[in-house]
């Protein structure tokens, strides 16, 4: 439980090579933004965070009691449990407040979910934040953006 976000861990393969082969290119583990996004799109000012549905909390909500309510991708576990809520919650804030810091610097900000990357949906999200790079790009700049050069050899360096 060193690392919240360890580096190369599967759901963000998935998401760099199906950006890649989309045609998008981006930079790794920006260390100069807040959060240290997962990926960085410079040319569309958008950075993506891929993040784990339990680390993150994916659709848990907040009860009256402080406490969290369970979600069917983030269980929270009983035993210890105050502990693993205030994690998740810690987590939770800091997310949006990264977020909300690189709103301010003009960054937009995607996340992506583990539990919509499994091989199932894993097509239809990553069409789904192409889409949303396209949209954005729009957005910024009145215009769709020219295809990016097209690497033939689509394998993605490492
Ligand atoms: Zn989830």
């Amino acid at each position: 439980m060193a690392s919240i976000r360890s580096k190369d861990t599967k759901p963000e393969l998935v998401v760099r090579k199906g950006l890649w082969k989309r045609g998008f290119r981006y930079r790794l583990n920006d260390k100069r933004l807040p959060g240290h996004p997962d990926l960085v799109l410079r040319k569309y000012r958008t950075c993506i965070f891929v993040n784990g549905c339990f680390w993150h909390g994916h659709n848990v909500t907040e009860s009256q009691v402080s406490d969290l309510v369970n979600s069917a991708c983030c269980k929270i576990p009983r035993t210890n449990r105050e502990f693993w809520v205030a994690k998740i919650r810690r987590n939770m804030q800091r997310d949006k407040e990264e977020q909300r810091k690189l709103a301010e610097m003009g960054w937009h900000s995607i996340t992506v979910w583990e539990c919509s990357l499994k091989p199932k949906q894993k097509e239809q999200t990553l069409d789904s934040i192409a889409f949303t790079l396209n949209h954005i790009w729009l957005k910024d700049h009145g215009a769709y953006p020219e295809v990016e050069e097209t690497c033939l050899q689509a394998a993605e360096e490492e």
